[in-house]
């Protein structure tokens, strides 16, 4: 059995290209993830939501 992974990837809205990394945490779970963050493939700065695996 693996263990959970406490890492959620950070994906783009725009391209999909997942860009980064966050651990979970109790907030992250009841709160939907949303990040303003700079996607390098969109050249600017995009809305980034959690993806699931
Ligand atoms: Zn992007």
């Amino acid at each position: 059995m693996a263990a959970k992974k406490p890492f959620l990837k950070v994906q783009c809205t725009i391209c999909k290209n997942v860009n980064y990394f966050t651990k979970k945490s109790k907030k992250t779970i009841e709160k939907k993830l949303e990040l303003n963050k700079f996607c390098r493939f969109c050249k600017k700065h995009t809305l980034h939501k959690e993806s699931k695996r």
